[in-house]
């Protein structure tokens, strides 16, 4: 029985975490995290993802002194970091929760040689980040699952690990250095309305949950004014919830919303299989469809319209303010937005994918840029040319009008679904909306251009 060092990456749990559980079984372990260099100067690390962080840092952090530990931060380098903790503690095995990124991929070769070359072992182990391990489940001709529902039939099959219960207790090692943990209050430019991280957060959201919202959750899941979602998502990125735990008790409610639920979760390791298997989705077309679209200098006043929320549809506005103001967006209000940009004004989703990731709390490789392709048609999406119109959306996910009302405020004296089309208004009426805009591109004209483009007219 000897020293582990178990490296946390996107995986800041103490529940139902199999490297913890694993390391725990030496004498003593440290629980280690690195402020990664290269994430650090990919731009990944922006601040509302920052703040977030912060906060899951000192939750874990807690909870392992609750239990006799505490966490060590260091920056730099990741592996150079892991082989100099291994090598000041005298560590013979080093555990880690394997990931899908191409940056993930190489972070992990590169670790297992520099610590093999050191006589020590890399432990890699499944089922952290993803309830299924991308690649279990394959259809017969390919290494990964192209379209949804038959992953998902596959995925539904796979049985489950059990749960784990955090450790009792977490013995470090005396006097391993670590730097101070970040502090929230000390980034700059965070969302006002940015969620609070850390697992006790979301453990307390896991379990209001599951005795709640998940029953409503197959007929809310679409009601942009309702906020009826499980809101999880910046928790499963970071790994403050397990996504295997979420599953397995998610199965022991009944009815049609935890199996809504369910499918949602699946959707997030379907992506995730992709992405192991073609790590080039992250940036280049899945599926390409040759586009040429219009250039970021041409389009440059629809994108900054687009990005402050300042389109003339008060629906895709209302999204893009809330993605500023929360560094979060509603997936209706995702699915809207993105179909807007990459659809009605013809814009690269990549020009769209960098803002979200710019902003979102849950911004996620996996997630963002595939879900991404499949709304711009050059990912998985079936019906790759179809184009989601923001009024009758709009009307459809939110009659009322109430979300709307929420985010831009210039229309807040409107009632009804007559705020969804304030182009319609006429004289006094339109002029007392202050300065919000007429449609910068009329969606006849975003739809015919779209389709000559993908040779559809
Ligand atoms: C253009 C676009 C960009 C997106 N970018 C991201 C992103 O960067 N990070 C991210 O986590 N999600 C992303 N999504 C997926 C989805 O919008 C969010 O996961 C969801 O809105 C988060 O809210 P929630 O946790 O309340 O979800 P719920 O509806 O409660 O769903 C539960 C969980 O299932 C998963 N999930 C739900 N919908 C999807 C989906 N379409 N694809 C994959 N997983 C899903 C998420 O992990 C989510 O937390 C994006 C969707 C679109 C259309």
């Amino acid at each position: 029985m000897n020293v582990s060092v178990v490296l946390f990456t996107a995986d800041l749990r103490l529940h139902d975490h199999p490297p913890l559980r694993a390391a725990n079984e030496s004498r003593e372990v440290v629980p280690l995290f690195v402020r990664d260099r290269a994430v650090m100067d990919a731009g990944f690390a922006v601040p509302n993802r920052l703040a977030f962080l912060a906060d899951c840092l000192h939750d874990l952090d807690g909870g392992l002194r609750k239990r006799g530990g505490r966490l060590v931060v260091r920056s730099g380098d990741v592996v150079e970091e892991v082989c100099k903790v291994a090598a000041e503690t005298d560590a013979d095995e080093v555990h880690l929760a394997g990931d899908v990124s191409a940056y993930a991929h190489l972070r992990e070769r590169r670790l297992r040689r520099a610590l093999e070359a050191e006589g020590r072992r890399l432990h890699v182990h499944d089922t952290v980040t993803t309830a299924v391990t991308p690649g279990e489940v394959t259809p017969a001709s390919s290494d990964h699952f192209a379209v949804f529902t038959p992953y998902f039939r596959q995925w539904s099959g796979v049985p489950l690990r059990d749960v784990l219960a955090a450790p009792r207790t977490v013995r470090v090692p005396e006097g391993v250095g670590s730097e101070e943990l970040p502090s929230r209050a000390g980034i700059s430019v965070v969302s006002e309305g940015l969620a609070a991280g850390g697992e006790t957060e979301a453990r307390s959201r896991m379990c209001a949950w599951l005795r709640g919202g998940i029953g409503a959750y197959e007929d809310r899941h679409d009601d942009l004014a309702g906020d009826a979602t499980s809101r999880f998502s910046p928790h499963l990125h970071f790994g403050t919830l397990s996504p295997v735990e979420l599953v397995q008790r998610a199965r022991t409610v009944e009815g049609p919303g935890p199996e809504a639920f369910v499918r949602q979760l699946a959707w997030r390791d379907f992506h995730r299989q992709v992405l192991a298997a073609r790590p080039g989705a992250a940036t280049a077309d899945y599926r390409t469809k040759r586009d040429r679209w219009r250039s970021e200098y041409a389009a440059r006043a629809d994108i900054e319209a687009w990005k402050t929320g300042r389109t003339g549809y008060p629906v895709v506005d209302a999204a893009m303010r809330q993605l500023r103001h929360e560094g979060w967006m509603h997936n209706r209000g995702r699915l809207l937005a993105a179909s807007f940009l990459a659809k009605t004004l013809y814009v690269d989703w990549r020009v769209g994918a960098r803002h979200f990731l710019d902003l979102l709390v849950d911004g996620d490789v996996a997630n963002n840029q595939l879900n991404w392709q499949w709304m711009a048609g050059t990912g998985t999406d079936t019906r790759p040319n179809r184009v989601l119109n923001p009024v009758t959306q709009a009307k459809r996910y939110d009659p009322d009008g109430e979300y709307v009302r929420r985010w831009v405020p210039e229309l807040a004296s409107l009632e009804g679904p007559a705020i969804h089309e304030p182009w319609k208004l006429r004289g006094l009426d339109r002029a007392a909306l202050d300065d919000y805009p007429d449609p910068i591109v009329e969606l006849s004209e975003g739809l015919a251009r779209f389709k000559q483009a993908r040779g559809r007219d």
